[in-house]
This record gives structure tokens, C-alpha cells and sequence, in this order.
């Protein structure tokens, strides 16, 4: 009995054994089973994760192409205002031309010859009466048109502070007031008048832009006007303030007028006196161009 015993107590040992195994196993099994899901949750989050980014750097540069595209849409809007502001601009520059244009009267700029006159009807808008200092006939009233007037004024105070003797004889002359003088010419000298100094250039007399200057001591003569220092001052400085001489020396249009200055604008008058050229000799279309800027 003692030997079955210990069988039974062995066989017992062993069948607590196997248990004890198996249980193990079981748990084993289990934490594979367990291992193998984390591993696989894992595998599948790093996938994600892995296409996640893919998404995400793709998403960026998706956002990075549409940011570049605003920005050079911005960039394209901002030329496109420039230009629109530049076009409007020279719009406007154009317009404010064709304003000033409007305003500013074509006669002040054209050639008058012995065949070409201003209309007997035409007169300046606006006059101005020179004071007295100015004149060389206190007697008489001499205006200019009033555009022209502060051009003249500055050119008689500057000969004025240069201590020159510069006088106006004349200015302004209507078609009525030249015929009455040119008859009374006529009358005294015969078709003499036509072609002595009895200032041909009465148009621009009329057009209210132009001057005939003496001095004191020609007692108020024309001739000789050439031999003054006032004629030697005029022909350095007169285009500064837009003038210019209609008639010099050896011109094909009228006899010499070395006294009768017209006014053309500082920027012709300046063009003249730089490239030593006369107004007449200049095409009416070339003079045209600086009609804009007659007054500036
Ligand atoms: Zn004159």
C-alpha cells in the first residue's frame, strides 16, 4: 500500500503539473494574442501616421502653391492698378492739355505776314494800362493784353536794375487805331508809308501780345533804336521773359523792326534765342507746339 501511495500522490503531482502547464500555456497564448493585436494597432497607427503626413505635406504644399498663386494674383492686381493709375493719369494729363488748350487762343502764336492779317474784328480779351513810369508818352494810354502783362513787367524791372533805359512806346493797337495811323503816314508821306519805319507789324499789335520799346533819348523815335543799349540788353535777355524781335535784320516778311518785340512764351522764346532762329522762320506747325505752354 505504501508504493500505491506514492503513485497516487506522483500521479497527482503530475496531473497538477500538466495543469499548472496548460494554464501557463493558456496565459501565454493569451499575452501572444495580446502582443500580436499592439503590434498590429502599432503598425496600423504608424501607417496612419505615415499617410497622415503624406496628407499633411501634401496639404502644404497644395496651400503653399495657392498662397504663391494669391500672392502672385496680388502682385498681378498691383500691376494692373499701376498701369490703371498711369493710364488714368495720362487721362488726366490729357485732358487737363486739351483744358488748357481750349483756353489758350491759337491768334497768339501765328505768323502774320504782308499777305497774312488778323481779322479787323479781333481784339484781346483782357487789357492791361501800363503806369506811367513805363511809358515813354505819358500823354497816352499804352495796355497789353493782361496775360502778357506781368511777362513785361518783370522784363521792364530787371532792364530797370540793370540800369538800362527801356521805354514802351506802344503796345496795343486796334485795326481802327493802325489804319488811322498808317493813313496819317499816308498822308504825309505818300506809299512811302508803305515801306518807311511805320511799324508793318500791326497785327501783332492788335493780337495785344507786342511791344514797340524806345528809349529817352531818342526822343521818341524808332529809328536808331538798334544803336541803344537797350537794344544790345533786349537781344541778350528779352527771350527770358517770352519775348522775341518779329523782324530782325535782313528777314524777308517786313523792313528791319529792331523796336517790336513780340511775346511767344518763355519756352519758344528761349528755343529761338538758343538755336538762333527767328519765329517766322519757323513752320506754323512747329510754332503750334508750344501754344500748350505759352503761359507757364
Ligand atoms: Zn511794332
Amino acid at each position: 500500500m505504501e508504493h500505491s501511495k506514492l503513485l497516487y500522490a506522483l500521479a497527482v503531482l503530475a496531473v497538477a503539473q500538466l495543469g499548472a502547464s496548460y494554464y501557463m500555456y493558456d496565459k501565454i497564448t493569451t499575452l501572444n494574442t495580446a502582443n500580436i493585436e499592439t503590434s498590429n494597432i502599432l503598425t496600423g497607427l504608424q501607417t496612419d501616421v505615415t499617410n497622415n503626413t503624406e496628407t499633411t505635406e501634401q496639404r502644404i504644399i497644395e496651400l503653399s502653391d495657392s498662397i504663391y498663386a494669391g500672392q502672385q494674383d496680388v502682385e498681378d492686381i498691383q500691376d494692373a492698378l499701376k498701369k490703371y493709375d498711369r493710364s488714368f493719369d495720362k487721362l488726366t494729363d490729357s485732358v487737363d492739355d486739351l483744358e488748357k488748350l481750349s483756353t489758350t487762343d491759337p491768334e497768339l502764336l501765328q505768323k502774320y505776314s504782308k499777305v497774312y492779317f488778323l481779322n479787323e474784328h479781333y481784339a484781346p480779351a483782357d487789357l492791361t494800362a501800363l503806369d506811367d513810369k513805363y511809358i515813354y508818352d505819358n500823354g497816352k494810354e499804352v495796355s497789353i493784353s493782361s496775360e502778357v502783362w506781368p511777362y513785361l513787367e518783370d522784363l521792364l524791372d530787371e532792364a530797370r536794375d540793370d540800369r538800362v533805359d527801356i521805354l514802351v512806346l506802344s503796345g496795343y493797337r486796334s485795326y481802327d487805331e493802325q489804319s488811322t495811323l498808317k493813313g496819317m503816314y499816308t498822308s504825309t508821306y505818300g506809299v512811302g508809308a508803305n515801306t518807311f519805319s511805320a511799324d508793318q507789324g500791326y497785327s501783332e499789335h492788335q493780337l495785344g501780345t507786342t511791344v514797340d520799346f524806345t528809349v529817352t533819348g531818342l526822343n521818341g523815335a524808332l529809328d536808331g533804336f538798334e544803336n541803344t543799349e537797350a537794344y544790345n540788353w533786349l537781344l541778350k535777355n528779352a527771350y527770358k521773359y517770352g519775348f522775341t524781335m518779329s523782324y530782325p535784320e535782313g528777314n524777308e516778311y517786313y523792313e528791319y523792326e529792331p523796336w517790336h518785340w513780340r511775346f511767344v512764351g518763355k519756352d519758344l522764346a528761349r528755343y529761338l534765342f538758343k538755336n538762333d532762329e527767328y519765329f517766322y522762320d519757323l513752320e506754323q506747325r512747329e510754332i503750334d507746339t508750344y501754344l500748350i505752354e505759352l503761359f507757364d
